[in-house]
């Protein structure tokens, strides 16, 4: 088997030469004719060397991302051993099989060398996304993969997410192997979670702030929490664990709420802590202005998806933490996320220091938080930092 090789301009090469995975239009001669969007490629220096292996799209920028920086051939044998690689980074970080978390994140794209693709493990279930036209066409190997590593129950798709569109890609959603019973069980930090791997948000569930929930955890003692953006709750099972005294979720998503509920009750804790509100938080923040929780959780969806956006963005995330800052009784804590990779930790944290002022109070910041360690942060690939995450307790 041989692949098409795309050559890198003069001057062109730095980026690679130090393993960013994306190539752009721009660094490349020519693209030879025939070549199908998808295809397997490899990269080649000025000299003719082969310095990569990758998929080529024929559509975005980033026309070729990058699987290797040697001259491989991408087959079943090649994404099992990936697979089950990344898979044993997951079990150096204390996930996995015989740990007290078995939903977790087994490979994140280009931090974990393939590109377009996300698998995510709660216990004997697999998730899979796959985001670009060259993962899309290794789809029936991934899943060959996935079954020689894992051996799942079952394997479910979600690639049903907006990004697929820019690949002129159909969104889709599918078992692949065996039967999706859902919601799917499974543990974190030993707490019992629950997700629809089939309707549910992102995968069915946030595993990216695993960290979070483990810091509120041992805050919430004693405490009242308001958890903004909630989902399904699982910050605020947290919350009940480290001994909160009550939890009310607001979110926009009744079938979320309605799932926060049952876990609830699969964890024992009493029904009567626990209160859900289905509205707009933006809307629900207009008519609630009194300092009255000991503890406020602000986890809004990321509010920019694009660096042009980054302003009106800014406004929005001022509005919110301003408005949840106020809601925080002397001494309380709070917790503020942000998930958009266009806005910093450091934009983020000028939004804090103008909305505390503004609101009157003063944070004193106990922990920064970002994305669980099997969202891994790529130190080849910056971009892969999106979310981010501080915790603060009021004088
Ligand atoms: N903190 C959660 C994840 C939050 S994700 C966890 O750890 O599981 C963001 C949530 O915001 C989603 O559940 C989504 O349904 C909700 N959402 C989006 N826009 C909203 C809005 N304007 N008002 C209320 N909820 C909203």
């Amino acid at each position: 088997m041989s692949y098409s090789v795309l050559k890198l301009k003069a001057g062109r090469e730095a980026a690679t030469g130090f393993h960013h995975p994306w190539i752009f239009s721009g660094a490349l001669e020519s693209i030879p004719t025939g070549l199908g969007h998808g295809d397997l490629v490899h990269v080649a220096d000025r000299q003719g060397r082969i310095i990569g292996t990758g998929t080529y799209s024929a559509y975005t920028s980033i026309t070729v991302r990058l699987f290797a920086f040697t001259e491989i051939i991408i087959d079943q044998a090649w994404l099992a051993s990936r697979i089950r690689a990344a898979n044993a980074r997951r079990g150096l970080m204390g996930l996995g099989d015989g740990t007290p978390t078995t939903g977790y994140r087994v490979v994140f794209g280009e931090s974990d060398n393939l590109p377009g693709l996300i698998i995510d493990r709660y216990g004997d279930t697999l998730v899979l996304q796959i985001s670009t036209a060259g993962m899309d066409r290794l789809r029936e190997q991934v899943i060959a993969a996935c079954v020689e590593v894992f051996s799942p129950r079952a394997i479910v798709e979600r690639s049903d997410m907006e990004i697929r569109t820019q690949e002129h890609l159909e969104p889709l959603t599918a078992t692949h192997v065996g039967a999706a019973v859902e919601p799917v069980f499974f543990l974190e930090n030993n707490l019992k979670f629950m997700a629809d791997v089939v309707a549910g948000q992102k995968t069915g569930f946030y595993l990216d702030q695993r960290e979070l929930r483990a810091h509120v955890k041992t805050l919430a003692s004693g405490r009242t929490v308001l958890n903004l953006f909630s989902y399904s709750g699982a910050t605020s099972i947290a919350a009940l664990a480290g001994g909160a005294t009550a939890v009310h979720n607001v979110d926009s998503s009744a079938a979320a709420l309605a799932l926060g509920k049952q876990q609830l009750a699969l964890n024992s804790f009493s029904q009567d802590a626990w209160t859900s509100e289905e509205a707009d938080v933006f809307a629900w923040l207009n008519d609630h202005k009194e300092p009255s929780f000991d503890m406020v959780i602000v986890d809004p969806p990321a509010l920019t998806k694009s660096k042009r956006e980054t302003e009106s963005a800014g406004k929005a995330y001022h509005f919110l933490n301003r408005a949840a800052l106020r809601l925080v009784r002397p001494g309380g804590i709070f917790v503020t996320s942000s998930c958009s990779r266009f806005f910093s930790e450091e934009d983020l944290a000028f939004t804090l220091r103008r909305a505390s002022v503004q609101a009157g109070v003063n944070l004193n910041i106990l922990h920064t938080v970002r994305q669980a360690p099997d969202h891994p942060l790529s130190i080849y690939f910056p971009e892969s930092a999106y979310l981010k995450s501080f915790i603060g307790i009021l004088d």
